[in-house]
């Protein structure tokens, strides 16, 4: 696999970032995930906008341009013969002696992108068997807004949800409200037909995936609610769903090892995703 590093591309094997990153050392640095099928970009401009939106908010300054970035992006999918696979993008304030303020000095930021190749028909088959989520608090900061490589508690959701059998972990806030998945954005389909999604708050990840579904959903005719939902209510639905750059539309069976519906994926679930990736194949 070749990675590009700082205007370099080389073998991932063969790079290396500096022990006085800021990425590594604080956090400091944003990331972005695309997904590549049949070689191309799916909600490529999508994926570049909240890039630009979380460096803005982070005050990072992206070292290449965006026409330059685009001509990344394309080679390392090329270089790494990607057809079905996802791009994986990361910028960090940049190496300088540890210390919380930023630099007082300009510093150029790291810039790394990988890709690997995505078994599109083992995702395929776990979306027509849905998957099982848990419940879990929800420990992460105030601005989950900004696509941060600041993920502990993801992680440590995620592990709870592989160790107990389950795909993915709702994060639940104190107020007993679904915000999102560890990785994707949650979504029920109400007994009364109606789609509901967790608003664009600062609370959750402003999923381009998301984005794509609703404005899907919207032409369909399906009435939307963006409004936070508990896990009763998720538990009371005909269908639920997450939805990710990677995972695209996955139906959710069961919530903390409790049957949604009748335990099987939902049809509304299973026609969003094939629109969601009938749409992708067009452009
Ligand atoms: N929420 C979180 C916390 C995520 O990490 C992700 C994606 O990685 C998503 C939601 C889904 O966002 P997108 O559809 O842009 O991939």
């Amino acid at each position: 696999r070749i990675a590009y590093v700082n205007g370099r591309y080389r073998p991932v094997t063969d790079t290396a970032i500096g022990i006085e990153d800021r990425g590594f050392q604080f956090a400091d640095g944003v990331y972005e995930v695309w997904s590549v099928r049949a070689g191309r970009f799916l909600d490529h401009e999508g994926h570049r906008a909240r890039l630009e939106r979380s460096l803005n908010e982070l005050r990072i300054p992206l070292p290449v341009g965006f026409p330059a970035l685009d001509v990344i992006l394309h080679e390392i999918v090329r270089r790494n013969r990607i057809e079905d696979g996802l791009v994986y993008l990361q910028v960090t304030r940049g190496v300088a002696r540890r210390d919380h303020p930023f630099p007082p000095g300009p510093v150029r930021p790291t810039l790394v992108v990988t890709a690997r190749a995505l078994d599109l028909k083992a995702a395929d088959a776990r979306a027509a068997q849905g998957v099982g989520v848990i419940t879990r608090p929800d420990l992460r900061w105030k601005r989950c807004d900004i696509k941060t490589v600041n993920l502990l508690p993801n992680v440590l959701a995620k592990q709870a949800a592989r160790e107990a059998g389950a795909h993915e972990a709702w994060l639940v806030d104190e107020s007993g409200h679904v915000t999102e998945g560890s990785s994707t954005n949650a979504w029920i389909l109400t007994g009364e037909g109606v789609l509901v999604t967790r608003q664009t708050d600062e609370k959750i990840l402003w999923g381009v995936t998301r984005l794509a579904i609703k404005a899907l959903a919207e032409q369909e005719g399906l009435r939307i609610e963006e409004r936070a939902f508990t896990v009763e209510e998720a538990l009371r639905a005909r269908e639920a769903f997450i939805t990710s750059a990677t995972s695209f539309v996955t139906p959710v069976v069961s919530i903390d090892g409790r049957p949604v519906a009748n335990g099987a994926p939902g049809s509304v679930s299973m026609r969003l995703r094939a629109l969601y990736l009938e749409a992708a194949e067009r452009v």
